[in-house]
């Protein structure tokens, strides 16, 4: 031990790489644990607010502890604070999966704990990602101009958040020269707009904010029956626009929306967009993932006329949390948009134009070996093995929607043409609040909740990796049971 009078000694000695083998392995052991037995516990039992806080010291231990200690905590503080999104009756928001695979990856990543805002900062990080992004582009039958041996290219982003404010700040470069070179004026004093349909997911008006656009400079374009965006009226929004002197200058299509799975009809948005130079983003971030497979390849229908598109790995794919992949047509526009060089990130590779330099790509510098986890993933699956898995839940998913379709109680709201079921009780929202709340409180499944014109929906998100038939037959016995006895029961008997 070095004596306390060292200035240099710690009184924590860090783990040495024998300490650091023993708690690995047993940390590992403990994550299989949980996921062997996670199915005996109830899929999200909430504890009253504060209660896991109250479980924690009120500052900070001078002393360093012992690891062991910290691993124990983990069942006595934790736990008890988790909702269970790895459990097979997970059918709420979307599935997170976070298979082994992926957990490997992201620990290789952790091991190495390298840097890749520059290619020369670890070539592996840099290239082991834009190849895989290739393979993928080819695995999903996207369009060859998102490929790095074109002019485009893939790169991996936290999150389809991230992915919408990055191409709509490339977006506000392109849009702001465009009204520079056709006026002979800047932009400046002349708003920017952006359109997405009152469907799209929240991120793409926060995106809209964060770029400075202001709210009041995005348009929710209504939709039809199925939840897809009227492309009439996005026609109409532009043209009004136009007139009252803004830029158009973004649209945000939604391949899957976040409520009820709706389609946006990318083509037809994307003559409008070819008309009026308008940069066509696509969110695709859960359903991204069918196209895997031939037959659900509808969902790429006008890829080829986009100039960015996402989808979330960490959704449908089983990819930990976090990891989105934003394609972009042009690469060049994401870099003159976003690249600042600063001196002390002047290197010889940079300079000589050959490699790709990420940090040009996203918004902080920083950027962690992400790609490993995905590598990992599509190596260990296969893409036959992930084609299988979406097949499954595609084939759950149906099976569920035939038997909602069967019940005199229950509405199918939309088809279910890939993972996600919609339904309604035909009593009313009320009797659809009773039974999502039935559903909840028995612990077995977990779901959730939107509204669809004015209506409320219960969700069934089907795609956990440990769902299996089973479960979902056992949901839907419990739906249809419920469903029927509410009907029988006369409202004032209820309470
Ligand atoms: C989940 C989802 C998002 C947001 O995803 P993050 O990666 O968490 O930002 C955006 N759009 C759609 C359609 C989604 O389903």
């Amino acid at each position: 031990m070095p004596s306390r009078n060292d200035p240099f000694s710690s009184p924590h000695q860090p783990l040495d790489a024998e300490a650091f083998r023993r708690a690995g392995h047993a940390l590992i052991d403990w994550i299989a644990e949980y996921r062997e037995t996670i199915e005996k516990r109830p899929v999200a039992h909430l504890p009253q607010p504060g209660a896991i806080r109250a479980k924690l010291p009120a500052h900070a231990p001078e002393h360093g502890e012992p690891i062991a200690k910290i691993l124990a905590d983990l069942d006595e503080v934790v736990m008890p604070g988790i909702v269970h999104w790895q459990h097979p009756g997970w059918f709420a928001y979307f599935p997170a999966n976070s298979s082994y695979e992926s957990i490997l990856g992201e620990l290789a990543s952790a091991g190495l704990g390298v840097q890749g805002m520059l290619w020369s900062t670890s070539p592996a990080c840099t290239e082991v990602e834009t190849h895989v992004l290739d393979w993928l582009v080819h695995a999903l039958g996207l369009p060859e101009r998102f490929l790095s041996t074109s002019a485009g290219g893939g790169v991996l982003q936290d999150t389809a958040s991230s992915a919408a404010l990055v191409a709509l700040v490339a977006a506000r470069e392109r849009a702001s020269q465009f009204a520079t070179d056709a006026r002979g004026i800047g932009a400046f004093g002349r708003a920017l707009v952006v359109y997405t349909s009152d469907q799209a997911h929240s991120s793409i008006e926060k995106a809209a904010r964060l770029a400075g656009i202001g709210k009041e400079f995005v348009r929710l374009i209504p939709v039809d029956e199925t939840g897809a965006l009227r492309v009439d009226l996005l026609e109409a929004e532009v043209a009004r626009d136009r007139a009252l002197g803004h830029i158009p200058a973004f649209v945000s299509a939604t391949v899957g929306t976040t409520g009820v799975n709706a389609v946006d009809p990318v083509e037809e948005i994307a003559r409008v967009c070819r008309a009026h130079n308008l940069w066509l983003h696509v969110d695709a971030a859960m359903s991204g993932t069918a196209a895997l497979c031939e037959e659900f390849r509808f969902v790429n229908a006008g890829a080829e006329f986009a100039d960015s598109w996402c989808f979330n790995p960490h959704k449908w794919m089983p990819v930990n949390f976090d990891c989105d992949v934003l394609w972009i047509a042009d690469r060049a526009e994401l870099v003159r948009a976003l690249s600042v060089l600063p001196e002390y990130l002047r290197n010889a590779a940079t300079e000589s134009g050959k490699v790709i330099d990420y940090r040009d790509w996203q918004i902080p510098l920083g950027r962690r070996f992400r790609a490993l986890k995905l590598w990992f993933v599509l190596r260990s699956f296969g893409l036959e093995g992930l084609r299988a898995l979406v097949r499954d839940h595609v084939a759950m998913a149906r099976e569920l929607a035939a038997r909602v379709r069967g019940c005199d109680a229950l509405e199918l709201v939309v088809d279910a043409p890939l993972n996600l079921v919609c339904i309604a009780h035909r009593a009313g929202d009320d009797a659809t609040q009773r039974l999502i709340d039935a559903i909840n409180r028995d612990g077995h499944f977990f779901v959730s909740h939107c509204r669809f014109h004015g209506r409320l929906i219960l969700r069934v998100s089907i795609g956990a990796l440990a769902t299996k038939p089973s479960h979902v037959r056992a949901l839907g016995d419990f739906l249809l049971a419920h469903a029927m006895q509410d009907i029988a029961t006369p409202a004032e008997s209820r309470a």
